[in-house]
């Protein structure tokens, strides 16, 4: 049992929809060994990934989110500065 994931305890997924062309939460559906099923939330379109490239996927997103969120905090300060 050295399968340290969270997945299981994730209701969206950040990935990039086939159909919607961008960056949507994806819920997912069923997990098999090393591949996931994932659906839009948007448009409902199922991807089967790898789980480590959702992983990978995810973390890279979320460190994504980080530095637009710090990159806000910067504007939000300056604009308290002025
Ligand atoms: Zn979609």
């Amino acid at each position: 049992m050295e399968v340290s994931t969270n997945l299981e305890l994730d209701l969206s997924q950040i990935y990039t929809c086939p159909c919607c062309q961008m960056e949507t939460p994806h819920y997912l559906l069923a997990r098999r060994e090393k591949r996931v099923g994932i659906a839009c939330s948007r448009c409902q379109t199922i991807s089967l990934v790898d789980a480590d490239l959702l992983e990978s996927h995810q973390a890279w997103w979320e460190e994504e989110l980080r530095q637009i969120l710090s990159s806000l905090d910067e504007e939000h300060h300056f604009d308290e500065d002025h």
